[in-house]
């Protein structure tokens, strides 16, 4: 099994409603599931903003983002709270934007004071765009997009606000409309619970306005022909990729079916039970959750600090000897640490053997685990078990 963040478990429904033969690309079947597609986008990122559908992964999201509403030589500030938001904004300077990076802190959320701080100096707006990630999926943290708004209500800046949920949607609680979120980007393979192949972006009406005068607008990239609603291919700017509308149709389905809300509740308690278990495991050992801000964990990805434990040990063996995959440490966290994903399709029974394993591993490499975290970890989940 992947206990990775990303791409995530993917749901045998959903992988039977990919093997299907070639259909007719241009009439029929698919196209009315695509157009179905398109107005359920909406209600997963809780806006009334229209999505856009990019034949990539989020690294495209993140460009399609930028190209459609920046021009040449405007400056975005980056929130920066570890690898992806810095990421994204090197991604802005070789598109010919200039970065100005607000630095992170160590094992903590961004700051909204000293976005509205950084912004009050910015008096001239050179700021076009803010961007920020909801999830920073090498530290795990999660930012509070609410909080950073008002922070740039509260400094009256125009610029655009861009979050990146491509680690979070539909695991962490997101309300695109309600936040003031500009522009929403994502990606289908982490909690969609489809392949990896597919951007989404969402845009706001302001975002749409600013889409007007963008000079970075390009090809394959540019909104206007896919908002055009003439021949459906052009949506996507070409053929349909296919096997992944039929997956994300199936996919969708069944994140309805459960309903949001209770998809953020899975997964809230599911990722309680991961760090019930981190604590346990933590006594005696040095092995500790990377975030500190208990306000600030995500539920969809862990990052877990190892103390005296080899983390690339642990890793090795529990994939050769358990068939459990988990996440590599991702820059800055480099033989301190691993991550377990507990993102998009995941129930008790996969986040116990999870759990389960890691613990069996841990006793074999010989960690003195003062308390059991599986039990910890069971602890957690139990409460909800019997709840509706
Ligand atoms: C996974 C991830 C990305 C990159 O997505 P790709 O599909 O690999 O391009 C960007 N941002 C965040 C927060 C992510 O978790």
């Amino acid at each position: 099994m992947v206990a990775i963040p990303g791409p995530s478990v993917i749901p045998d429904r959903v992988l039977s409603a990919m093997h299907r033969a070639m259909p007719n690309i241009y009439q029929g079947e698919l196209i009315d599931m695509s157009l179905s597609i398109f107005e359920d986008l909406p209600a997963i990122a809780r806006t009334q903003s229209e999505a856009f559908v990019a034949v990539s992964n989020g690294h495209g999201a993140w460009q399609m983002a930028l190209s459609n509403t920046l021009s040449r030589g405007d400056t975005v500030l980056v929130l920066e709270s570890g690898v992806f938001a810095a990421s994204w904004g090197r991604m802005a300077e070789t598109s010919g934007l200039a970065a100005r990076v607000l630095g992170g802190r160590d094992r903590l959320p961004v700051d909204p004071d000293a976005v509205e701080a950084a912004l009050r100096e910015d008096a001239a707006h050179a700021i076009k765009a803010i961007l920020v990630v909801q999830v920073d999926t090498a530290s795990s943290v999660l930012n509070d997009i609410a909080a950073i708004r008002r922070a740039i209500d509260a400094a009256n800046h125009p610029a655009l606000f861009m979050v990146d949920c491509i680690a979070s949607l539909a695991c962490d609680r997101f309300e695109m409309d309600e936040w003031g979120v500009d522009i929403t980007v994502a990606g289908s393979q982490k909690g969609l619970m489809v392949p990896p192949g597919l951007g989404f972006v969402w845009a706001s009406p302001k975002a749409l306005a600013a889409y007007e005068n963008a000079d970075l607008k390009a090809g394959y990239w540019d909104w206007g022909p896919r908002r055009a609603k003439g021949a459906h291919y052009l949506r996507y700017c070409g053929t349909p990729p296919v096997q992944h509308v039929w997956a994300l149709r199936e996919a969708l389905d069944m994140l309805q079916e459960e309903g949001l809300e209770n998809v953020w509740w899975r997964h809230e308690v599911l990722a309680g039970a991961v760090r019930a278990a981190v604590a346990a495991w933590s006594e005696g050992t040095g092995i500790e959750l990377v975030i500190t801000d208990p306000d600030a964990r995500s539920n969809a990805v862990t990052t877990i600090y190892t103390g005296d434990v080899d983390p690339d040990r642990l890793r090795g063996l529990a994939e050769a000897q358990a068939g459990l995959v988990l996440g590599v440490p991702l820059q800055g966290y480099d033989g301190q640490a691993f991550r377990i994903g507990h993102m998009g399709h995941l129930n008790p029974t996969m986040i116990l053997g999870t759990l389960g394993s890691i613990e069996a591993v841990f006793v074999g490499m010989g960690v003195p685990l003062r308390r059991s975290g599986v039990a910890a970890a069971a602890a957690a989940i139990g409460p909800s078990i019997t709840s509706p």
